[in-house]
């Protein structure tokens, strides 16, 4: 049976990709809505490439830009636009790739109509996470990882006990920095870190993985998805990106997912899950050719945003959305030449030291501090 689907965030580096696996797959899947953001020219190719009922941009006056041109297909914008997309009523599937914190509310809403989420959007999780994933399991949805380590967990853990599971062990690339010491960090440039060695993703979250804070922001969205304690993740250097996770269980067993370093395979498993569809051109995994695996010890004073992330992971409550939200604000700022690549993690970790923490808070909360740590952020800045 077909799966209808709806992709918010169509135009970035993800969402971009989900659309390879819909158009590789037409028996299987049929893009319903999507959303972009402000890139016009690319979603009037994917409007010519698709026959989608609804369409969200970020502006009103986009909106009305692409209603003249395409009559026949219904516009929507903003915060009301993405949830109306994620809400689309022929929708059976919502791939959230939209990036940061506002994706948080369209997750919810599709939680409620009962859909399933093929998750990329981890910020909704490190900021959120015990809200989406108690409406998961009211309304009896599943929330299926796109992001690669946690396909690789979760398919590590495929039929298993999951109260047999002694650790998780995520893997890390190490980022576009992972050979610099911190001296050497002092002052690198934006191209510097864009390059990363393995992936081709989004600005944030390559910026993310050269400060750490990704692999942080991951070991959040483990724990949050699988309710493994911050003590039994462990993070691990593995440079070349072919183990995508491991699980460790009580009989020492470790099962592990590989496979080249390719976006379209979580995604594709989150939309055919629980089944598997064949990849025709894909590049397929040869250990011969690879030879050799390597693997080193996470250096938590080297990265310094990956222990702030173990930080406010156990701290818990607001911590993780003030983590989320001063993370959000100070990349961009670097990326507008404002602050320094270091200055990224300083930023960070001074806004932690002075939030008081609230436990267990409800969605209004999360927004009130989300938008105060953003503001308090460029305050700092100012
Ligand atoms: P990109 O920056 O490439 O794409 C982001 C998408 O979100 C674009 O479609 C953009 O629209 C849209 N968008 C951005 N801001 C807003 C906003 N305020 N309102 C509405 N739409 C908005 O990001 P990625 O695809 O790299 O990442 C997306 C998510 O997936 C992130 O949460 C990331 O952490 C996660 N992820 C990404 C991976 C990757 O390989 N890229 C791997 C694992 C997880 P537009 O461009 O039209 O303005
Ligand atoms: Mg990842």
């Amino acid at each position: 049976m077909t799966k209808h689907i709806s992709l918010l965030g169509a135009t970035g580096s993800i969402g971009i990709q989900t659309l390879d696996i819909i158009k590789e797959h037409p028996e299987e899947f049929n893009l319903v809505a999507f959303s972009v953001g402000r890139n016009l020219d690319k979603a009037r190719e994917i409007l010519r490439d698709f026959k989608p009922s609804l369409v969200s941009v970020q502006e009103e006056s986009d909106s009305r830009v692409l209603q003249q041109e395409f009559p026949k297909i219904q516009f929507t914008y903003g915060s009301r636009g993405l949830v109306e997309v994620a809400t689309h009523s022929d929708t059976s599937v919502l791939v959230n790739a939209v990036l940061g914190s506002v994706g948080l509310e369209s997750t919810l809403e599709a939680i409620k109509q009962q859909k399933t989420i093929a998750l990329a959007n981890k910020e909704t999780l490190v900021t959120a996470g015990h809200l989406v994933m108690a409406a998961a399991e009211k309304y009896q949805t599943s929330i299926l990882p796109v992001d690669s380590e946690h396909s690789a967990l979760f398919q590590s853990m495929n039929g298993e006990n999951r109260s047999e599971i002694n650790k998780l062990i995520l893997t890390a690339s190490g980022g576009s920095f992972r050979d610099k010491t911190r001296e050497e960090l002092a002052d690198v440039t934006i191209k510097d870190a864009l390059n990363h060695p393995n992936w081709s993703m989004g600005a944030k979250i390559t910026i993310d993985s050269a400060t750490m804070m990704n692999k942080g922001l991951e070991v959040i969205e483990a724990h949050v998805l699988f309710d493994i304690p911050y003590d039994d993740i462990e993070v691990v250097l593995h440079r070349e990106s072919i183990i995508h996770s491991m699980v460790e269980f009580q009989d020492t067993s470790i099962m592990a997912q590989l496979g080249t370093p390719d976006m379209r395979v979580p995604i594709q498993y989150a939309l055919s899950y629980p089944n598997r569809l064949p990849r025709k051109n894909a590049k397929r995994l040869n250990l011969v050719e690879i030879g050799k695996l390597h693997f080193e010890e996470m250096n938590m004073k080297r990265f310094h945003a990956l222990k702030l992330a173990y930080d406010a992971g156990r701290a818990g409550g607001t911590m993780t959305t003030v983590l989320n939200a001063a993370n959000e604000a100070a990349v961009a700022l670097f990326l507008e030449e404002r602050i320094s690549f270091l200055e990224i993690e300083e930023l960070i970790e001074r806004i932690m030291d002075e939030h008081q923490i609230v436990s267990k808070p409800d969605l209004e909360t999360i927004l009130h501090v989300d938008a105060e740590t953003r503001k308090a952020i460029q305050n700092m800045v100012k």
